[in-house]
C-alpha cells in the first residue's frame, strides 16, 4: 500500500484571483441580460483598468453590447453611463475625494 500525498499547498498559478464585481452579482449581460457570449468589461479602462480590477468596477457584457457597433466601446453615452454607475458604486465605500485622486476625474 502506498500513500499518495496530494500537493494541496501548490498554488494554482493559472487561476489568478480575479476581483469580484461590486456592481453586478449575476453572470449576465449588464445591458441586455443575456447569458451568452459574456465578456468582462472594466468600467474605467486605459490607465485606470488596474484600478477597475482592484475595486471590482467591472460588469459582464455580451460580445455585442461590449464590442459590437453599438456596444459600450463605440458608444460614448453608454460609456458615460457606466462611468457614473462605477463612480457611485465606488462612493458607497469611499469618498468622492478618493475617487478623484485615484481616477483623476469626477464623472458625477
Ligand atoms: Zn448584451
Ligand atoms: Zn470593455
Amino acid at each position: 500500500m502506498t500513500t499518495v500525498l496530494l500537493p494541496h499547498s501548490v498554488p494554482m498559478l493559472r487561476q489568478e484571483a480575479m476581483s469580484k464585481s461590486i456592481i453586478q452579482k449575476e453572470q449576465c449581460c449588464y445591458l441586455c441580460g443575456t447569458t451568452l457570449l459574456l465578456e468582462q468589461h472594466h468600467i474605467f479602462g486605459g490607465s485606470n483598468r488596474k484600478l477597475s480590477e482592484k475595486f471590482g468596477l467591472k460588469v459582464y457584457l455580451c460580445a455585442n453590447c461590449h464590442r459590437g457597433s453599438a456596444g459600450v466601446h463605440f458608444n460614448k453615452k453608454l460609456m458615460n453611463m457606466l462611468h457614473k454607475i462605477g463612480q457611485r458604486a465606488f462612493e458607497l465605500a469611499h469618498s468622492r475625494e478618493e475617487f478623484i485622486e485615484l481616477f483623476g476625474k469626477n464623472y458625477l
